[in-house]
């Protein structure tokens, strides 16, 4: 089925992705910086990864800011701070700000890709040893649809 191999390639992707940047988290802090310029007073939002996390901070405080309008900045520095597992929020009259750790997604979307992988490779190894890919039935030999769950035959060759 189109739509499994589909989302079995999204989650191998998205999950390699993840893992690559909760590795480089540890070594590299990586920020963007931008303004939201939906609100009355332009505020900063910062998005970084650092530590195996995931950080997102707003600003509150309706300072104005004398940064040119759109602002966006991209900084690179060297990872600090210690690593921790659990999500956080902490939220003050100045700032909001939510840690997301990283394992979260990457479990997430590492399971689904695990299992669709697994049965994929357990159906191929069926259908090499001459089994129904479905339910195993050893059905050698055999012609038209399996005894055991009714599969039709697959096409030859
Ligand atoms: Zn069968």
């Amino acid at each position: 089925m189109r739509w499994r191999r589909g989302i079995k390639w999204l989650c191998t992707l998205l999950a390699i992705a993840i893992a690559f940047a909760l590795v480089a988290s540890m070594r590299w802090s990586v920020s963007v910086t931008y303004q939201d310029t939906r609100t009355p007073t332009p505020r900063l939002r910062i998005v970084r990864f650092e530590m195996g996390m995931l950080k997102y901070v707003r600003n509150l405080d309706g300072v104005a800011l004398d940064v040119p309008s759109p602002y966006w900045d991209t900084s690179v520095t060297k990872a600090s701070g210690r690593l921790d597992w659990l999500p956080q929020r902490f939220k003050s009259q100045y700032i909001d700000c939510w840690f997301v750790p990283l394992w979260l997604p990457l479990i997430l979307f590492a399971v689904p890709a695990s299992l669709l992988w697994w049965s994929d490779i357990r159906k191929a190894r069926r259908v090499r040893k001459g089994h129904c890919p479905s339910c195993g039935y050893d059905r050698r030999g055999l012609s038209g649809p399996c005894p055991e769950c009714g599969r039709p035959a697959a096409p030859q060759g």
